[in-house]
C-alpha cells in the first residue's frame, strides 16, 4: 500500500483525490517521457496511457528510468512496471506502437504529456489534442542538453497558441524584433530538434519542469493550482543566450508568453473540430480525414530524447 500522507500534506486531500482519478497520456517514453510518467505516479496521478514503439536498448540505460535489467523489453512495459511499483493501484494502459497508428489512444484522457522528439509527431499530437480539446505539455531539449523548453498548450483558452503557432514563433522567431527574440534555430533537416544527447541529469531538469507543469494543469481550478508567469519556460543548463545580448546563467530560466497566431492553419479549424469530436458516432480518424487533415506518413523518428 502506497502511503500518500506526505503528498496529501503538500497538496491537500481534495487535490490528491482529484489526481488519483485523472488519466495522463504520455506519448514517447524516452529519457524525458519515462521520467515524467514515473514522477507523476509518485505525485499521486492514478491513471496512465503509455504510448511508445521502442524496446529499451543497452545504450539507453545511461539516460532512462529503466536499467540493465530491462534491456530488450518494450519501454511501455518497463515504465508501466515502474509506475505499479510506486503505486500498485494505478490504472495503466500500454500502447506499443507509434501515435500515428493509434489515433484514438488519447480518447478520454485528462492531459497529454508529449515526450517525442519528432516535429511531425508533435504536429499530429497537436491536431489530435485540438480536435479533442485536450491540454498538452510539450518539452524540447537542446543540443548536448545545454537547456530546453516546456510549453503548456491549452485549447480551451482562446488566447492559447497551438503547438504549430507556438513552434513557428519560438523556433523560427528570430526575425521578430519584439520581446520574443530568441537566439537559436535548432530544427534539423528531418524536422527534428537536433538531438545530440545530453546527460541524463540535464534532460531530467527539463523533464521535471514538464512533469511539474503537467501536474499543475491537472489541478487547474483547484486551490493547489499555481498561476505560472507565462505559457513557456526556457531553462538553461549551461550559459545560454536565450534573449539577444543577455546570457541566462546555468540553472536560470526565462518565461516567455507566445501568442496564438490568428492565421495558423492548424488551430484555425479548432472550433469546428471540437464540435465534431463531441459527436460520439464520429471516429477521430474519420474526423481528421473528413477535415482534410491527413497525416502524411513520412518516416519520422518517434524516439526518445
Ligand atoms: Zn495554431
Amino acid at each position: 500500500m502506497t502511503s500518500w500522507e506526505r503528498i496529501e500534506q503538500l497538496l491537500g486531500k481534495d487535490a490528491l483525490d482529484h489526481l488519483s482519478r485523472q488519466t495522463v497520456a504520455v506519448v514517447g517514453l524516452g529519457s524525458g517521457g519515462g521520467f515524467v510518467a514515473e514522477s507523476l505516479a509518485m505525485s499521486g496521478v492514478g491513471g496512465f496511457v503509455l504510448i511508445d514503439d521502442d524496446v529499451l536498448e543497452a545504450g539507453n540505460v545511461v539516460r532512462h528510468v529503466g536499467d540493465l535489467r530491462d534491456v530488450g523489453r518494450p519501454k511501455v512495459d518497463v515504465v508501466a512496471d515502474l509506475i505499479r511499483a510506486r503505486n500498485p493501484g494505478a490504472r495503466v494502459t500500454t500502447v506499443r506502437g507509434r501515435i500515428e497508428d493509434h489515433l484514438d489512444a488519447l480518447a478520454g484522457v485528462s492531459l497529454v504529456v508529449v515526450g517525442v522528439d519528432g516535429e511531425q509527431a508533435k504536429y499530429l499530437i497537436n491536431r489530435l489534442c485540438l480536435a479533442q480539446g485536450l491540454t498538452a505539455v510539450y518539452a524540447g531539449v537542446y543540443e548536448r542538453g545545454e537547456g530546453g523548453d516546456v510549453v503548456v498548450i491549452n485549447p480551451s483558452d482562446p488566447a492559447s497558441p497551438c503547438y504549430a503557432c507556438w513552434a513557428d514563433d519560438l523556433r523560427d522567431g528570430i526575425q521578430d524584433p519584439g520581446a520574443n527574440e530568441l537566439d537559436y534555430g535548432m530544427i534539423g533537416p528531418e524536422g527534428t530538434l537536433e538531438a545530440e544527447p545530453g546527460l541524463w541529469l540535464h534532460v531530467v531538469r527539463v523533464a521535471a519542469a514538464q512533469a511539474d507543469l503537467a501536474l499543475n494543469e491537472l489541478l487547474r481550478g483547484r486551490e493547489a493550482y499555481r498561476r505560472m508567469p507565462a505559457n513557456t519556460v526556457i531553462l538553461a543548463n549551461r550559459p545560454l543566450e536565450i534573449f539577444d545580448g543577455r546570457v541566462t546563467p546555468p540553472y536560470g530560466a526565462e518565461w516567455v508568453e507566445i501568442a496564438r497566431d490568428p492565421d495558423c492553419l492548424e488551430c484555425g479549424q479548432r472550433d469546428r473540430l471540437s464540435e465534431q469530436a463531441a459527436e460520439d458516432n464520429v471516429s477521430l480518424e474519420q474526423l481528421l480525414s473528413d477535415s482534410g487533415i491527413v497525416y502524411e506518413d513520412e518516416d519520422t523518428e518517434n524516439g526518445d530524447r
